[in-house]
């Protein structure tokens, strides 16, 4: 149910900042989530950094009221915490207005009817994102559209969040300005990576950054998933870098990808390691058998029968004798010159046929 504030008929919202209530105005018309005075005044002794901003922002009844600065805000609803970006406007009198981004940041949807609001269930798919599919961890999942486009196949939740991430978190709320390449958006930490190439629009250069305990459903999403189709090393980096990003990912998509037992499976690519060994083992083995049939000793003895090859002159005066020409002659071994080397005589003259060397002598 909503919250009424001082018997004001528009829907108030509870929630906690730093421990400490707020009744904060359910503004639909508001596109911005705006801290008033009473508001900020409570959170005064938290020593929150301000980014100071020169906007102005336009009030229901129509004036110009100033913005004193911009600050990161964890909000906490029921049991749903998420950082909103809220404007600090000192001439707005109520505690705070949740404009649209904490509608949506939050999940929520109302029923003005009876008064009741509610977290939404279903996952909400953002058009943009063209690869949102769900991957539900714990309760909660959102998929958050704000800042990243590619943002689409996890979302951090606060159940998936490590000690890592937490810390992260909090030195990024508590000193913006020594993390200049960190951003908070629904309650997700994005770095800025630009590989220096330039990018169409800046939102692809924010990345999401995992937490650990998401590491392996992103790797297994945009390696395993059919989807995914099982890329290589280097596509699979790609298609993680687009959109994420955590300290050692290029190492950690290396070692995944090449312990995955699919491609070791299907991929010779993949296995490089292990194609090696196989060639080197079948080189091994041809390379046997290919010295064992050459290099085979054979040790002739005088007045053993043989073949010699018949060499025939290739003039052409003696073309087509040659065609017909015997291709082995029978010989006898006359005598033998050295360990391949010896002198054959002709088998039915026994005319010496000169020297010849073992390997252009067939066995008979
Ligand atoms: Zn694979």
């Amino acid at each position: 149910m909503f919250s009424s504030v001082d018997k004001d008929p528009r829907p108030y919202l509870k929630v906690e900042i730093f421990g400490v209530d707020f009744f904060g105005l359910l503004d639909s018309g508001a596109s911005q989530t705006v801290i008033g005075k009473a508001g900020w005044d409570k959170l005064l002794n938290f020593g929150l950094s301000m980014e100071t901003c020169k906007n102005s922002i336009r009030v229901a009844n129509g004036g110009q009221c100033d913005v004193l600065g911009v600050v990161d805000l964890p909000i906490r609803l029921n049991e749903k915490i998420r950082v909103i970006r809220t404007w600090v406007v000192l001439d707005i009198e109520a505690e705070i207005i949740f404009g649209i981004d904490f509608w949506r940041d939050m999940d929520i949807v109302s029923d003005f009817s009876d008064s009741s609001w509610k977290f939404k269930n279903e996952l909400k798919m953002s058009p943009n994102l063209g690869c949102a599919r769900g991957v539900k961890h714990g309760k909660s999942h959102v998929v958050p559209d704000a800042l990243s486009r590619a943002i689409a196949l996890i979302s951090v939740t606060d159940t998936s969040l490590d000690n890592w991430y937490i810390r992260l978190k909090r030195n990024i709320i508590e000193h913006p300005n020594k993390y200049p390449k960190f951003k908070l958006r629904d309650g997700n930490i994005y770095k800025f990576v630009n590989f220096g190439h330039p990018t169409l629009d800046e939102r692809d250069d924010w990345k999401l950054v995992v937490p650990k305990t998401l590491r392996r459903d992103v790797l297994h999403e945009c390696h395993d998933d059919p989807s995914a189709g099982h890329l290589g090393i280097f596509k699979t980096q790609k298609r993680i870098t687009n959109c994420y990003f955590w300290p050692g990912m290029g190492a950690d998509i290396a070692r995944y990808v090449r312990a995955c037992e699919v491609c070791k499976a299907q991929k010779p690519e993949q296995r490089r390691p292990y194609v090696q060994e196989r060639l080197r083992k079948t080189y091994g083995e041809v390379a046997q058998r290919y010295n064992r049939l050459r290099r085979r000793p054979v040790t002739l003895s005088i007045g053993q029968v043989v073949w010699k090859r018949n060499y025939t002159l290739s003039d052409a005066a003696e073309y087509y004798a040659s065609k017909l020409a015997p291709k082995f002659i029978k010989c006898r071994v006359l005598k033998r010159l050295s360990t391949n080397v010896y002198e054959l005589a002709d088998f039915g003259t026994g005319r010496s046929l000169g020297t010849w060397h073992i390997k252009d002598i067939k066995l008979n």
